[in-house]
Order: C-alpha cells, then sequence, then structure tokens
C-alpha cells in the first residue's frame, strides 16, 4: 500500500513538474482539440527545452522522498548559445552611404519571400531609399554590367538574361567582388537604378559611387534591389545576401533551417522573433523560403538555411516557428558581427 501510494505520489509530482517546466505543451493541448487526436510523438517535436530559465520552477529529487527540492538546475545554461562553427563569410558592406535613409533590408520582403504572398518569391534584398541616393561599391570589384537590362548581358557566355525577364530592373549595375570564396566568384548586383557612372571592365573600391537610387524596371517605388551571385552571375545563382553583408556595428545576423523530420526543408512558414526580455517584445518577423521554380532559390551551399533576420543588435532573443498548429521555439544569443544559426525540427 504505502508502495502505491508512493508511487502515485511520484507521478503526480513529476506530471505537475511537467506543466509547470512546458507550460504550452498541455496548454496547447487543451486549447486546440485537433490536438488530443494527435499522436504523443507530434507533441514531441516542440522543442521547449532552450525556451524557459529552469531555475523558475522546482526540482523533484531521486530519492523516494515526493518533497520537491530547491536546487537550481545549475548545469542547464538559461540561454542557448551560438552553434560553434557556423560558416560565416561576410564579405562586403552595404550598398548606400551610411548616413542613408536605410542602409538595411526592408524586413518584409527578405529574399527567398512572398510579402505574405503579395508578390513573387524574392531573390535578393530591398534597401528602400529616396530617388537619388548614391549606391556605392560594397567591396573593390569589377564591373560586370552597367546599363538597361532589356538584352542579354549575363551568363557565362553573356548570352543569358541578368534577371527573371527583359528589362526585369530596368538598369542594372553587376560587380564581380575581388575576393572569391571557395573558388567561387561572387557577383552582387544593383536593380533599378536611374542612373550609373561606371562601364564593364572598370575597377571599383569599397563606397566608390556606382550610381543612383531610381525606381526602374518592375519597381513600384524607389529602391535599390540587392542581389549576391555565387559561381556565376545568373539568375538561378543567387544566395541570401544577409548571409554574405557584414552586420551593421553593434549587431549581428540570425538564420536558421525549419524543416520536418525527414530533414526536409518547410517552405511559406512564419518566423517570429522576440526579445528575451521580461515583456517578450515583438521585434519582427518573417517566412522561410518559398517555392519559386523561375529559377529557384538557393539555400547557402553549407548552411542549408531557409530564413534569415538581418541586423539583429546584439542580445538575447526568442525564435518562434509555426508550423500547422505546431510551435517551435528556441532562445538564441546574437552576437556583435557574427552569424547565429538555429535548426528547427527534423
Ligand atoms: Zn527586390
Amino acid at each position: 500500500m504505502v508502495a502505491i501510494v508512493a508511487a502515485l505520489t511520484t507521478f503526480v509530482v513529476i506530471f505537475g513538474y511537467a506543466v509547470l517546466r512546458e507550460p504550452q505543451r498541455f496548454v496547447s493541448a487543451l486549447a486546440l482539440p485537433d490536438f488530443i487526436t494527435r499522436t504523443p510523438t507530434l507533441l514531441g517535436e516542440i522543442e521547449p527545452t532552450e525556451t524557459r530559465p529552469p531555475t523558475a520552477t522546482r526540482r523533484p529529487t531521486n530519492t523516494r522522498t515526493p518533497v520537491p527540492s530547491r536546487t537550481p538546475m545549475a548545469t542547464v545554461a538559461p540561454t542557448a548559445t551560438p552553434r560553434p562553427r557556423v560558416p560565416q563569410h561576410f564579405l562586403f558592406g552595404r550598398p548606400v552611404p551610411p548616413d542613408a535613409a536605410s542602409n538595411s533590408p526592408d524586413r518584409f520582403y527578405l529574399y527567398g519571400t512572398t510579402g505574405r504572398g503579395e508578390y513573387e518569391v524574392h531573390h535578393g534584398e530591398e534597401f528602400v531609399n529616396p530617388l537619388g541616393t548614391p549606391v556605392i561599391a560594397v567591396a573593390d570589384a569589377t564591373v560586370v554590367v552597367a546599363g538597361p537590362d532589356a538584352l542579354p548581358q549575363c551568363g557565362a557566355g553573356g548570352n543569358e538574361i541578368c534577371g527573371r525577364k527583359p528589362d526585369y530592373y530596368g538598369n542594372v549595375i553587376i560587380l564581380k567582388l575581388d575576393q572569391a570564396y571557395n573558388g567561387q566568384s561572387v557577383y552582387v548586383a544593383y536593380g533599378h537604378v536611374q542612373k550609373w557612372f561606371v562601364k564593364p571592365g572598370q575597377r571599383v573600391k569599397q563606397g566608390e559611387p556606382l550610381g543612383e537610387v531610381g525606381r526602374a524596371g518592375i519597381a513600384l517605388g524607389p529602391h535599390v534591389h540587392i542581389e549576391t551571385r555565387l559561381g556565376a552571375n545568373s539568375y538561378a545563382a543567387t544566395r541570401n545576401p544577409i548571409l554574405w553583408m557584414r552586420p551593421l556595428p553593434g549587431t549581428g545576423a540570425l538564420a536558421g533551417r525549419l524543416q520536418d523530420r525527414n530533414g526536409n526543408l518547410i517552405r511559406s512558414a512564419n518566423i517570429l522573433i522576440y526579445a528575451d526580455d521580461a515583456d517578450g517584445t515583438y521585434i519582427g518577423d518573417t517566412e522561410t523560403y518559398s517555392r519559386d521554380p523561375y529559377p529557384h532559390v538557393n539555400p547557402d551551399d553549407k548552411l542549408g538555411e531557409n530564413w534569415a533576420f538581418p541586423d539583429l543588435p546584439a542580445g538575447n532573443y526568442v525564435v518562434h516557428a509555426y508550423v500547422g498548429s505546431l510551435i517551435y521555439q528556441r532562445r538564441v544569443t546574437i552576437e556583435n558581427g557574427k552569424l547565429t544559426f538555429i535548426v528547427f525540427g527534423g
């Protein structure tokens, strides 16, 4: 009898502890009736282990005595640390001067996203600035294209249209950086410019004026569209510029991979970022890369990311990823000048 009572008491304490430790598992189960029909395996996909400081809860002891001790779980760090050896290749700077109206990518329409379904899948980043704002060389480079993009002048033989279709950028400037990456050439394209002061073959130094922000081609308003192309000067060879542009002073970049249990990328899912403060202040959100067959956007060769967020002030954050009724959560630390990378799911 004593053994049965002890066993029941132990179960109640452990269950109560689990509710305290991971309340969202149980709240979700109650709030969403369809959850009740799901298997425990699905619930187990939530990754709450790094989302709450364990010091706020009590910890049951390993003895028969079911009285919880107050021993804090000192071995569990209260914040997640960046994964070691995240490949970083911040090779270049910003395409507009530091005093420009905006020298950070517009967060509504980041690389690989659709602006919440409003637009085609984005192959670059938008720097929204008034007409006439100078665009400058992001690094020491050679100009390979400058001017209207109605005719083919990209691709290995110059036989490829530079964008999705002719006159896509209106006018485009494309640089081939002096610095290659793992033997692959790195190109940076500036779309929709209204003026250009350079010509193909010309050498440019970082910060040198190349032209002016415009609204040429398909642009709906004044901005410069920036693309990173790796290995080929092709619209099919783009990569996420956030992974290549040095973060603004005092900030770092955040990227991640949201995948299913088979390791396949989950597309068009919402990622929300909050400050890890008492209020959980909302910072921003984005979408995982959508499918675009015309052509695809490309994850980094080593990271395999499917979302990235630019220029977060150094500090601690909580990231949520939404997949159906599941919410993945992860605490992250952003370091000055660095890339933090996280994987959800799988
Ligand atoms: Zn764009």
